[in-house]
Order: structure tokens, then sequence, then C-alpha cells
């Protein structure tokens, strides 16, 4: 079919946004093409996954790093070259486990996580996420064309696409072809690549929709409404979703506490965010004894308070801000009163790293990202007044 000249125009548009949107956003997707991160394990499955068989390497951890305290840190997959191998060196010289969160659910998520937690006999969450997009999004089967040929989602960031982006496409669909008539080929292809940089779902004729935060909730693994309240915009629930853990993923590899702990556990959480880790704790049917939360946003910590209280905890909450004013004395004061940390956990900004979140990318020292070396001032203190408890 014959294209008008306004839909050319159109498209043309679309393509020079789509060039000038490149070079300052980048999807995780789009950094797998560059020679950004090199040795990325394909597929990204580290130690094991649910349901997929595994032969890799044996794992050894140096005596010095045998825990407790075990420790637990998380950042993007995706890093500009030597930042991975730095933090390595910095965490006992423990690879990291690369483990893409598409095989715990409908989304992908390239993490990578160094820690010093036994890997044998691991168990996931029941009852598992739905495992496709069609799964999570039943009704939006109707209208989903037969040309979209996607069955996971992209990594869920922080920003959503905008009402403007899916008025365009519908227009450019419906300007280049009739009813029930597929759309021609390079149409298809600007709305595939929009679709995918955005995470655009089916939800009306020729109409896709950003992800709603409840449909992120569900997908990262947490409950329903769990960041909904207390008067955090939508914009913020976004934001605090797309920084989270994958809570499936993520308690697959502490599971191994729960026969260590059978009577709870003493956690130090830090940037906590939403609370992806004492989520996976907490599911994993491991009581939270103590748990000690270092998040800087009051609204994060706002989030967390509220699902302590609705889940009935019947441990210790206690609130800290800045990782950067946690200091030995206060660190020794917790440490006596609960005899000790039994797991240190977080995943340090990635702000200068890599993913859609990105703000630039001069690597583990740019002001964001350079957090991790508090992560790991704050590890070996703990680990260093618990050897002299
Ligand atoms: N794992 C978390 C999210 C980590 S994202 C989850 O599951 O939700 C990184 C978090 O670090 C963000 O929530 C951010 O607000 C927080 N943060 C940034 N700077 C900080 C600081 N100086 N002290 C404590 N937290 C900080």
């Amino acid at each position: 079919k014959k294209i008008d000249s306004t839909s050319r125009n159109h498209m043309k548009q679309e393509l020079k946004r789509n060039q000038e949107y490149k070079k300052h956003h980048r999807t995780e997707e789009q950094d797998d093409d560059e020679d950004i991160v090199t040795h990325l394990p394909k597929p990204m499955i580290g130690f094991g996954v649910p349901n997929l068989p595994f032969f890799g390497p044996r794992r050894n951890i140096p005596p010095d790093a045998i825990g407790p305290p075990y420790f637990y840190y998380e950042n993007v997959a995706l890093t500009p070259r030597g930042v991975w191998p730095k933090i390595q060196r910095f965490l006992n010289d423990i690879k990291p486990e690369f483990v893409d969160s598409q095989y715990f659910g409908a989304a992908c998520r390239k993490r990578g996580y160094v820690h010093n937690l036994p890997i044998q006999n691991r168990f996931r969450l029941l009852p598992s996420p739905p495992d496709t997009i069609q799964e999570v999004f039943p009704l939006s089967r109707r209208w989903w064309p037969n040309w979209d040929k996607r069955t996971k989602l992209n990594c869920l960031v922080t920003c959503i696409g905008s009402a403007k982006l899916t008025d365009r496409i519908k227009k450019a669909i419906e300007e280049n072809c009739n009813d029930n008539e597929e759309p021609p080929s390079h149409v298809k292809k600007i709305v595939m690549e929009q679709c995918k940089k955005w995470n655009l779902i089916w939800v009306g004729k020729n109409k896709v929709a950003p992800l709603e935060p409840d449909e992120m909730e569900e997908l990262m693994g947490f409950p329903k409404n769990h960041t909904r309240g207390g008067g955090i915009s939508k914009t913020d629930r976004h934001k605090f979703l797309g920084n989270a853990f994958q809570v499936d993923t993520v308690a697959y590899h502490l599971s191994v506490l729960k026969n260590m702990y059978p009577g709870g556990i003493n956690i130090l959480s830090l940037f906590s965010g939403i609370g992806g880790a004492e989520v996976a704790l907490h599911r994993l049917g491991i009581p939270l004894k103590n748990v000690v939360s270092v998040e800087i946003s009051e609204q994060c910590r706002t989030i967390v308070d509220g699902w302590w209280r609705e889940t009935g905890q019947r441990g210790n909450l206690i609130h800290a801000q800045d990782v950067q004013e946690v200091d030995e004395q206060m660190l020794e004061q917790w440490i006596s009163k609960f005899g000790g940390f039994d797991l240190v956990i977080g995943g340090s900004p990635c702000n200068n790293l890599a993913g859609g979140n990105r703000v630039s990318r001069d690597g583990l020292e740019g002001k964001h990202s350079s957090l991790f070396y508090e992560y790991y001032r704050i590890l070996e203190c703990v680990k260093s007044i618990m050897r002299g408890q």
C-alpha cells in the first residue's frame, strides 16, 4: 500500500526521535550489542535457575570469605568495562553470579550478584509467577497482533513511555493500513522498536500502553499495592520498582538460609529501597528477627514500614538513612544488641553504570555508583567487629 506523505513525515520524525533517544539513553538490550561488557555468560543462568540443567564450574570461596556473616551484593550486569572485576576484587575476589530474571518470570533483568552463600539445594518461591507476557496479561490477548512476537518483557526500568508516544503508534498503524490488515513492514519495525524499548503492551485496538505500577509489582515479585498509598506518585512508584530486586530471583539465592536459620535471621539491609531483600526473606518463610534497613529515601522507608506492619512482623525494624553515616560505633551497638548480623545485603545505585536508569556513565567512581565502596566498607567493618566478638 502506498504511504501518504504526512505519515512518511511522521515516520521520519519517529526515526529521528529514536536516534536522539539512543544517544542519551540506552536500554540493556541495546547495550548488549555494544562492546561494553565482555564475557557475560550466555545463557545468563549463574549457578543455575529452576527447570534448567546446570553443568557449570564448581565454585570456590576463599577461606576468609566464608560466612557468617553472609553477604549478597547486587548490581546491573551490563556496566562499563572493568567495573565488575573491580567489585569482585573488593569483595573477596568472588566472581559475580550473573542471572537474567527472565528465567524466573516474564521480564528480563540482567544482574550480577556477588555473594558467599552456599549454592546447593536452592529452591524457588511458590507459586511461581507467570512465565510469559501472555500469562501476565490475559486480557491483552485479544488485542495482541500476531506480528508482535514478544513473550518476555524487557528489563523494567524507572521511567515509562509517554501518552504521546502511544498515540503516535496508534496513528502510525491506522494511517497505514485498513482494518484487519497488517501494517507495512517498516511501520511494524518502528512500532516494535518502541514497544520493546518502553515495554508497551496492547490494551486496545492498535493501542499500546506502558505498564501500570501494580503490574510492575507483580512482575517484580512484590505484593500487590506494595508501593501504593502514602501519597506516593505513580512516577515515584515506577522509579522505586525499576530500581528494586526481582524478588523471585533473589529469593532463589537466599533460599539456602532457610535451613541454616530456622529461628530467624538478623540482617543489615543497605540501600533497602522498597525492601526487595526483606520481602524475599519473608516470602521464604525465614523469620526476620532484627532488620537494620539503611535507605535515604523517606518514601521508600515509609513503604517498608507499611509492609512491616501489614505483614505482622514480630521482629525489630530499625531505620537509618545514609550509608555514609553508618559508622563503627553504630555497627558495634547493633551487633552487641543482636549478637551479630547473619546477612549483609544490598544493591547500590547503578545510575552511573548502565541500563535505562543511568544518568551518566562515569562508572564505579560516579557520584551514585561509588556508594559501592560504602557497601564494602560497612561489610568489612561488620566482619571485623564480629571476628572480635
Ligand atoms: N534493592 C533495593 C533497591 C536498591 S536501588 C530494592 O529492592 O528496592 C538503590 C537504593 O539506594 C535507592 O533506593 C536509593 O534511594 C538508595 N540510596 C541512594 N543513596 C543512598 C545513601 N547515601 N544511603 C542510603 N541509601 C541510598
